[in-house]
């Protein structure tokens, strides 16, 4: 498997570097967007990565270049904290999937994973879980087809839960993927529960089938809900 990395943080990627060779991946880095826009344009990569913050050609007129010349290489977008507005844009300027700096290394893996199992990209990010459907590029979110109103917060916190459907999700977790805190401490577990209380009360309404559950003492899980 062929990777680019687009990125021109030396530390970041020398990081992505390691960590993917370490996986046994092929790697080859670019550190301007200059020199990785004609490396992906050889069109001989399995996925790129893309920093969205590039000096010179930015991430975003790669993306949207490959995507108007047809390349349809899956293109994994990487965005600063809290620039919701660049996912956004990236998502509709064909970006396959997004992380947000700092990340860890074991989500840009399963997100990886996800990417090249699909093989192709997709029109547009959508998660979904029974009724619950969540829309990435428009960040909306809606249950049977009713749209549900989230704070951006609400929505990250869901999406999350999404995208580990199935898997227990645990505070730490969420401080370090959702809030972006390098560690846990009472007062952010207090504010992921009230979170997490508010997402429950607008996803699982009355009269609906229960996907938010918690796991007394470990976390949270999202399910299929039972018939
Ligand atoms: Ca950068």
């Amino acid at each position: 498997m062929q990777i680019l990395v687009i990125e021109d943080e030396q530390k970041v990627a020398r990081a992505l570097r390691q960590g993917l060779e370490g996986e046994h991946y092929h790697v080859e880095v670019a550190e301007s967007g200059e020199d990785g826009f004609f490396r992906a344009l050889s069109g001989s990569f399995d996925v790129i990565i893309l920093d969205l913050m590039l000096p010179g050609r930015s991430g975003l007129e790669i993306l949207t270049t490959l995507r108007r010349q047809g390349h349809r290489t899956p293109v994994l977008v990487l965005t600063a904290k809290d620039a919701v507005q660049d996912r956004v844009v990236g998502l509709d300027s064909g970006a396959d999937d997004y992380l947000v700096k700092p990340f860890a290394f074991a989500e840009l893996l399963a997100r990886l994973r996800a990417l090249l199992r699909r093989g192709r990209p997709v029109e547009a990010l959508r998660l979904r879980v029974d009724d619950l459907e969540m829309d990435l590029a428009s960040r909306k979110a809606a249950r049977a087809g009713e749209p549900i109103e989230l704070t951006a917060r609400e929505f990250d916190l869901l999406e999350y839960l999404l995208r580990h459907e199935g898997e227990i999700v645990s505070r730490e977790m969420l401080t370090r993927e959702v809030w972006k805190e390098p560690s846990r401490g009472t007062p952010l577990d207090n504010v992921i529960d009230v979170h997490i209380a508010r997402v429950r009360k607008k996803v699982d309404t009355d009269g609906r089938a229960k996907l938010i559950h918690t796991v007394r003492g470990v976390g949270f899980l999202v399910k299929q809900g039972e018939p």
